[in-house]
């Protein structure tokens, strides 16, 4: 995985927005990020001022902002205008209806404007915003608004009567229920009231430290928890949006995710908005004619997605990319798993750029790691920290932690606490929080190394890690090799007990159409695994599956995997997707 395989990404290097990475680095600070922000006076702000009202000051209110594109292909822009307007009428509903500044407002939408009008409007009057996924069943909603004490929720009438309605009597603080789209017992239709609503409002000024965002983190190594975050975050949204997805006003961009996680929020509404992009919101799920058909039409000049997309893109073959035009994409950036080198090369080849990898997590709120525009990019590396932010690759004991500074060595990613868009807390679980901070440290939970050059590389999740024989294996290189495979179309790989060598490596592999599993596979990757990874390293057990377990924000679920080869209860599976054996 290590080998020196260089990706010389960005034809335009010195326009970059980060053309100097260690220039960059030491010029940085955060009380500077901050005041390139305009803020609200007397040490106030408000994310959605930073966003939207900003930028109609300084005369940009003709800018598209959002460019909704519908299930059936249909086109609606929304300009900052219109948004600062529909989002005026939204927050002056809020406080009509007598919701108070620090009330929870929930949104169970799917991509709709409604949501992103919603969003912003509650930020605007001093709400909190929790967004949920759509898809979720009644009682991942039910945990997640019971845990916020959730006001407020804003929903369609659908998704209100499949799984609201009948929670009703066990969310004793919801007073409140808006629906989109018609009004039912128990709810009122929004639309009369923001059509009757003033279509100004007077942002209201917060306190940095004031909350603003409640977001659930994926549940992918258990049951998920309600991060907190507050306005200021804002000025690491800016931040991190320009250095690490190189956002210039006016670019068209594409962020997949959903706001339901935080990515969807960080990067799909508060970075695009306040780095006055026009930014594309797709209602439909995956579809590769229509991805490859978004990028192309509407001339994406960033594209921010996943893993777990690329890899369905490269299921498909490149030919439903051939022919078609995307010389307007500039920068391509990926996050959420770690990315297997196999498809950074996938994307220079068929895209004509790399994907550039980045890590952060809910709780860090924005990018922490990240191959920038200007960066060579080592296929496999989730890159360099940005500026401002200080991370390491550390040993924890009884004693303390201790920094490991010998490139290569394995050990925990932590972070130097200190960053705004850091969370503020695990809602009602104090010392879960207090747990991840220890001698100035965050501590993320994930395993990773740093190389001679101050690059980093994701090993796996600490629970993830598998020790076989004296040797200490991340799941992440055995997938990535498996995935070199032209057959491969996913990997999942877990340490099974064993008696001899304590743990085993075994693979879980999904195969591209076309593909039937057969011994002779089985041996051809076994052998290959072999070749690139060394016997020790190996898997000794290849299992074929349909696909793997997912969480709904993508990830793959190693922990369901081990839990069920070891006959353990699969514990909390409420972010589980797809999971055909
Ligand atoms: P939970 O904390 O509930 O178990 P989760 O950790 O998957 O779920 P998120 O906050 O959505 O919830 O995901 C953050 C995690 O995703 C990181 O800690 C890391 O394990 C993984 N991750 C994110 N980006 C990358 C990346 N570029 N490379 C490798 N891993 C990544
Ligand atoms: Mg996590």
């Amino acid at each position: 995985m290590q080998e020196e395989r260089i990706v010389k990404p960005c034809a335009e290097r010195a326009r970059a927005n980060m053309p100097d990475y260690a220039a960059a680095r030491a010029a940085f600070t955060w009380a500077e990020a901050r005041n390139s922000l305009d803020g609200l006076g007397q040490g106030r702000l408000n994310i959605a001022h930073e966003a939207i009202g900003r930028h109609v000051a300084a005369g940009h209110a003709d800018q598209v902002a959002l460019r909704w594109i519908a299930k059936s292909g249909a086109r609606r822009d929304y300009t900052y205008g219109d948004l600062d307007r529909e989002t005026s009428r939204f927050a002056n509903v809020l406080r009509d209806s007598g919701l108070a500044v620090g009330d929870r407002v929930y949104a169970l939408l799917g991509r709709t404007p409604e949501l992103y009008i919603a969003a912003l409007g509650t930020l605007k009057a001093g709400c909190v915003f929790c967004p949920l996924f759509s898809a979720f069943g009644p009682e991942p909603i039910h945990a997640r608004m019971e845990i916020g004490g959730a006001a407020a929720l804003i929903t369609t009438k659908r998704l209100y009567t499949r799984k609201v309605a009948g929670l009703r009597d066990r969310l004793p603080d919801l007073r409140l229920v808006f629906l989109t789209d018609a009004e039912v017992e128990g709810t009122r239709a929004i639309g009369p009231l923001t059509d009757a609503a003033s279509d100004r409002f007077e942002t209201v000024p917060m306190a940095p430290e004031d909350s603003a965002l409640l977001h659930f983190t994926s549940g992918t190594t258990g049951r998920p928890k309600g991060v907190v975050h507050v306005h200021e975050a804002v000025v690491a949204h800016h931040t991190t949006g320009r250095l690490a997805l190189d956002l210039r006003p006016g670019d068209v961009f594409w962020c997949t995710a959903d706001p339901g996680w935080v990515t969807g929020t960080s990067y799909g509404i508060i970075a695009p908005l306040t780095n006055r992009v026009t930014m594309i919101v797709d209602e439909a799920e995956f579809d590769v004619a229509r991805w490859y058909g978004i990028l192309e039409d509407e001339r994406v000049n960033v594209w921010y997605t996943a893993p777990t997309a690329i890899r369905m893109l490269m299921k498909a073959g490149a030919d439903p990319a051939a022919g078609r035009d995307f010389s307007a994409l500039r920068f391509m950036a990926s996050v959420g798993e770690p990315l297997n080198p196999e498809a950074v090369i996938w994307g220079n080849k068929v895209l004509g750029r790399p994907f550039h990898d980045n890590w952060w997590q809910t709780e860090t709120g924005g990018i922490m790691i990240a191959n920038y525009a200007s960066m060579d990019v080592k296929p496999g590396s989730m890159g360099k920290p940005l500026p401002g932010i200080d991370a390491g690759v550390v040993d924890v004991t009884d004693n303390g932690v201790h920094e490991l500074n010998e490139p290569m060595a394995l050990g925990e990613l932590a972070l130097r606490s200190g960053w705004p868009s850091m969370m503020r807390g695990y809602l009602h679980e104090e010392a879960r929080y207090r747990k991840c901070f220890r001698d100035g440290w965050y501590l993320t939970g994930d395993l990773a190394m740093r190389d001679a050059e101050g690059y980093f590389w994701f090993v796996g999740r600490a629970d993830d890690l598998i020790k076989s024989a004296g040797h200490l294996i991340g799941p992440f290189e055995v997938e990535s090799a498996l995935m070199e495979h032209p057959a491969v179309a996913e990997v999942g790989v877990i340490g099974v007990p064993d008696e001899t060598a304590g743990q085993l490596v075994k693979a879980y592999v999904a195969l591209k159409p076309g593909h039937e599993p057969s011994e002779d596979l089985r041996r051809d990757l076994l052998g290959l695994a072999r070749s690139r990874l060394g016997p020790a390293v190996a898997p000794k057990e290849i299992v074929f599956r349909k696909n793997l377990p997912k969480t709904r924000s993508g990830k793959i679920m190693r922990r369901l995997l081990k839990a069920r080869e070891l006959g353990l209860p699969e514990g909390d599976i409420s972010t589980l997707e797809s999971d055909e054996q």
